[in-house]
């Protein structure tokens, strides 16, 4: 009995002593004390807990990508470059360096053969062009090339093969439109950049009546729809962007004919993303084809042409944007813009010299007068018929 009692006291103490706890932890000004020390107990134990998986419904990743046109390496732009010691033209483009090497692709075309100095450098009609040519845009971080064009034949198969091994030395660039081997020729030209699978090929639709040696058709890819289709069939549904380099177009002519238009539209219809083309040496409109990005023609990014409307060309960057949901892929451009660049050069002694390339934008009145007049009338022109691309 004793016993049972002092078992009651103990607990009547006990709950009491719970009750007291309870009544200060409500009422008591310094309960927030209390309060954090409770806090802190329950963050340990949340911490302890297994995360609960949170399903990726929706991932998102881009690619960014810039484009400029011909590299047409005449003679006074290689004289101009040779330091006595080879060739530097680096310092000609790096204006558009400062611009081109935060991109994670970026594309022009190179109009004239790298054949290198050892075969004899030459200029139009039939050019080659030294390999420094090569290395300048490869440490401006262009790493997308077109090899296919009116004068990938100039100098024959001995040139275009040197240009090979030139670029075989840059594993980091993509070529297309021009193989050394059928083995090359039929390996597809495929690429990764932050998750987005690209593919990447280059036609011509001239060949300044110069003909692929029979056989070796894998030199030079001449355009025709069944190519195209074969090409672009086999990559379709291995990747999630398909970009092709076009040499289309007539010469000097700012509209776009009634052929660039037929071509864009069949590849458009297998599918093409983008296609970059380029060789009238002038700008030309930009046109959407449903979802597919066609800019007929960027017009020329370096030569020694003349005219204003012949040392102007463009300069276009857009995001590649691939969207997973529920393991479906879509791919959107996004973030549009047209530029102009512009080659300067300066005549001293009769001789045309200081080769160099601006974006519009930094132009002064002392490097091209009324440049702002000739920015308006080629962006105008560019952008006739598009309204999702801004101006740089
Ligand atoms: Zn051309």
């Amino acid at each position: 009995m004793e016993r049972f009692l002092k078992n009651s006291i103990f607990l009547f103490i006990i709950i009491i002593a719970l009750l007291l706890f309870l009544l200060i932890y409500r009422i008591f000004p310094f309960s927030v004390y209390w309060q954090q020390l409770f806090e802190y107990f329950e963050e340990v134990e949340v911490q302890e807990q297994e995360p609960a998986p949170i399903p990726p419904s929706k991932t998102q990743t881009r690619a960014s990508l810039f484009m400029v046109g011909d590299a047409l390496i005449h003679s006074a732009v290689y004289a101009d470059a040779d330091t006595g010691n080879g060739y530097d033209f680096r310092p000609m483009i790096e204006e558009v360096k400062k611009i081109s090497k935060d991109y994670d692709l970026a594309f022009y075309n190179q109009e004239t053969i790298l054949g290198g100095s050892e075969l004899g450098l030459s200029s139009y009609p039939r050019f080659n062009s030294p390999y420094e040519v090569g290395d300048a845009f490869v440490d401006a971080g262009f790493n997308l090339v077109s090899l296919a064009n009116n004068h990938t034949l100039d100098r024959g198969e001995t040139a275009i093969l040197n240009s090979h091994r030139y670029w075989g030395k840059h594993p980091d660039v993509k070529t297309a439109g021009s193989f050394s081997s059928w083995d090359d020729f039929n390996q597809p030209n495929i690429g990764e950049v932050n998750g987005i699978r690209y593919a990447f090929f280059a036609y011509t639709d001239w060949t300044n009546g110069l003909t692929v040696p029979s056989g070796k058709e894998y030199l030079l890819n001449r355009y025709s729809n069944e190519l195209a289709k074969q090409d672009i069939e086999a990559v379709r549904d291995r990747v999630d962007v398909v970009i092709v380099s076009m040499h289309f177009g007539d010469e000097y002519s700012l509209n776009v004919s009634s052929r660039q238009r037929e071509i864009a539209t069949y590849l458009a219809s297998l599918g093409v993303d983008i296609v970059i083309g380029h060789h009238p040496h002038v700008v030309e409109p930009i046109e959407m084809i449903d979802d597919t990005l066609v800019i007929y023609s960027l017009g020329n990014f370096i030569s020694a042409q003349r005219g204003v409307e012949k040392l102007t060309g463009m300069m276009f960057s857009l995001d590649i944007v691939k969207t997973t949901e529920d393991g479906v892929s879509k791919v959107t451009l996004e973030n549009m813009k047209a530029g102009l660049v512009y080659t300067y050069s300066d005549t001293i002694n009769g001789i045309r010299r200081n080769f160099k390339v601006y974006p519009y934008q930094n132009l002064t009145e002392e490097l091209l007068p009324n440049h702002e007049m000739y920015y308006n009338k080629y962006m105008d022109l560019i952008l006739q018929n598009v309204s999702n691309v801004e101006r740089w």
